[in-house]
């Protein structure tokens, strides 16, 4: 402690020898750094007031850096080492994390690779973790599930055509050899080379159809949209079928008012709608009727027969390739079982939707509702 006239009147024994530096300029409290011999200090100079606030003296305290700067000294040197080591630690659990993170997307790679068109049967096997990569296995499975039944539709499909290819041939050729077998009356030669000439237009028709699926499936088609005036179009069909309508002594009522119009592909509509009628007729009951139905409201085409129906059973297979209800009942109509899935691939592509419903002894119902 240092009287304002520069005397010293108080000096701690912890200084022993030792000096603080004191500055009579300062008049307020003040911090700084100096030396006692080698060791560093952190120093303070206050000002002492008496009652009329006129300084009578400074105190001086000091106190060593030593201390804190062996601290920190120490500090700097853990850290030169135990930083690295985090580093590295560090490197370790997240090189170890994501090798783990990434096992079950390997195992789905590897997997995936050794799928190919023989084995297509195989599934990715699915992480106990329902996770993303959970989701991500399940959806492959789900595509292959997808591809698979492709595959096996187009296997179907490849094994039906040839049969019912060679169902006709099987027939000319039978027909042809028995022929060749002996001498015959002119009567039965006809008789059998018309059977023949049947089963080429047979043939010949089911490859039209063939064609035009394929075509369809190839997705190389193009749609021209105009206004159909649905009651021209019905005539149209009415004139087409009218023979055939007669043979079976069978009523077409058409119910379509003037004004009935959808915007489409009127060649693609003519295709569908002649699918339906010529079905209704040909499987229809002799003396039966057919109604053909205009709904405005709902813009659906109703085409109803009285025909011998299609059981419950049978109906989600109605348009698929080749397929015909009841064989036996059909082997007395002719037909391929491909007019149908032509006509629901044309509805599709025109956005029209076509369903059936049928009660097996009443009749069956096509609608055709357009967007
Ligand atoms: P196809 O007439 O050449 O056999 P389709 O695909 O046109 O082939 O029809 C599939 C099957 O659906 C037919 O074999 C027939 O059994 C049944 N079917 C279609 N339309 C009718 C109908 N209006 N009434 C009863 N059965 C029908």
């Amino acid at each position: 402690m240092v009287h304002r006239r520069g005397e010293l009147r108080f000096r701690s024994s912890n200084l022993q020898n030792d000096i603080l530096i004191f500055d009579p300029d300062l008049t307020s409290d003040s911090f700084f750094n100096s030396r006692i011999g080698d060791q560093r200090i952190r120093q303070g100079q206050f000002p002492l007031f008496n009652d009329r606030n006129a300084i009578i003296g400074h105190l001086t305290v000091g106190i060593s850096q030593e201390e804190s700067a062996i601290v920190l000294h120490n500090l700097r040197n853990t850290l030169r080492i135990a930083f690295p080591l985090l580093l590295f630690v560090l490197f370790l659990a997240t090189a170890i994390a994501a090798s783990r993170g990434i096992a079950p997307v390997k195992k789905l790679i590897q997997a995936a690779s050794g799928i190919s068109g023989t084995n297509i049967n195989t599934r990715l096997p699915l992480p106990e973790n329902k996770d993303e990569i959970y989701q991500l296995a399940a959806t492959i499975n789900e595509l292959l599930e997808r591809v698979e039944n492709g595959f096996q539709r187009e296997k179907q499909f490849t094994a039906d055509a040839s049969h019912e290819i060679r169902t006709p041939l099987t027939a000319i050729r039978g027909t042809l050899e028995v022929l060749l077998r002996k001498q015959r009356e002119p009567a039965q030669y006809e008789e059998k080379i018309n059977r023949v000439i049947g089963e080429v237009d047979r043939l010949d028709a089911m490859l039209d159809q063939l064609l035009q699926l394929a075509r369809l499936e190839s997705g190389h088609v193009s749609v021209h949209r105009t206004p159909v005036d649905l009651q021209m179009l019905f005539r149209a069909l009415a004139d087409k079928w009218q023979p055939r309508l007669q043979e079976k002594n069978m009523e077409l009522r058409v119910q379509i008012p003037p004004a009935a119009s959808v915007t489409t592909d009127a060649a693609m509509l003519n295709v569908v709608l002649d699918n339906l009628l010529g079905n209704a007729i040909k499987y229809g009951n002799t003396g039966g009727h057919i109604d053909c139905t205009w709904q405005s409201e709902s813009v659906a085409l109703v085409l109803r027969d009285n025909g011998p129906g299609i059981s419950a059973g049978q109906l989600p297979y109605l348009f698929d390739r080749f397929y015909r209800v009841d064989n036996s009942r059909n082997t007395v109509v002719p037909g391929s079982g491909l007019g149908l899935s032509i006509a629901k691939k044309l509805a599709d592509l025109l956005g029209i939707q076509l369903s059936v419903s049928s009660r097996e002894g009443e009749g069956t119902t096509f609608v055709l509702v357009f967007s």
